[in-house]
């Protein structure tokens, strides 16, 4: 019976590629029948880097009835496939924070590192397993990707260990470099709907039993996207409705400058209170801000 190994919805970069990686893994160390897939639609700058490293998109999962299941990148059920229990999870490995109801036993593998590529990075290391060079490009773009090249609070020593290994087996000199251009491989607004941005890597939270969703878009620069901001803050309200949240926010964060734009509908009084700070027209700048996962979610949790 064939496994499925794959990420969140809307999936990133890490999403993606932890699932190739790890499946390739899973063959390399005599595994049978364990394909990797997606729930969703592949960014752009996802696209970018599996054209890069000449890797094809995994297959897309749209049922979870009677399958065995790896999650990788996340474990929460509401990021994770529709009907998820019509299915049996028989493997989780990822770096949030645990919100899951366990079926039984499970091997259940968490890690508080910047990216879950990592954790499939060292696993390789570990036992000497054979990793290609495909591979490596993969997990080494996931790492920056997820650590906003290093930036980002989440960033751990061994991301960034594990990211020189990986660029040292790549030949890859300047980490920076490569970093920025797969950024603005992702940041072609030109071509993207409102929608498009908004739901690229949109999460949904619960929050004290309030409806939160959280979008984060990574630019180099954050005014690229202000002339947009009508169109976006109609999208956000759009999706507030439809999905009868609370809260509907969209991070525009600015790899170079290192802060975001933080737009928002719905009960933004939680923003303003959790940063103290007064939104301006639906938006504020917060500087530092680059992590949804340690300087939002958190933030506004303890709020709600
Ligand atoms: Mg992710
Ligand atoms: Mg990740
Ligand atoms: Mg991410």
């Amino acid at each position: 019976m064939t496994t499925y190994i794959f990420g969140h919805k809307n999936p990133d970069t890490d999403s993606i590629c932890s699932a190739i990686a790890y499946a390739d893994f899973k063959e390399k160390t005599g595994e049978k029948d364990v394909v990797a897939a997606r729930i969703g639609n592949i960014n752009n700058e996802t696209k970018f880097v599996l054209e890069k490293f000449k890797i094809a998109p995994p297959m897309l999962l749209k049922d979870s009835t009677g399958k065995k299941m790896i999650l990788v990148d996340h474990n929460q059920e509401a990021q994770s496939i529709d009907n998820r229990d019509k299915g049996e999870v028989v493997e989780v490995l990822d770096h949030h924070n645990i919100n899951f109801a366990s079926q039984g036993t499970i091997p259940f593998l968490t890690e508080s590192v910047g990216a879950t590529s990592t954790i499939i990075a060292n696993m390789y290391f570990d036992t000497k397993t054979q990793l290609d060079e495909k591979i490596a490009g993969i997990l080494l773009a996931s790492i920056v990707s997820d650590t906003i090249i290093f930036k980002s609070p989440t960033t751990t020593e061994k991301d960034k260990i594990t990211a020189q290994k990986l660029a040292k087996l790549l030949g890859i000199k300047d980490i920076e470099s490569f970093g920025i251009e797969m950024f603005k491989a992702k940041s072609v607004w030109g071509k993207m709907t409102a929608e498009d941005i908004l739901e690229m890597d949109r999460k949904e939270y619960d929050m004290s039993g309030s409806k939160v969703s959280i979008t984060q878009v990574e630019t180099v620069d954050y005014k690229d996207l202000v002339p947009r901001k009508k169109e976006l803050l109609c999208e956000l309200s759009r999706i507030k409705e439809i999905r009868g949240l609370d809260l509907s926010v969209l991070l525009i964060t600015d790899i170079i400058k290192e802060g975001c734009l933080l737009l928002a509908v719905g009960d933004t009084k939680k923003i303003e209170k959790a940063y103290n700070k007064k939104l301006t027209n639906g938006e504020v700048w917060l500087n530092g801000v680059l992590s949804r996962k340690k300087q939002v979610v958190p933030v506004l949790e303890e709020v709600f």
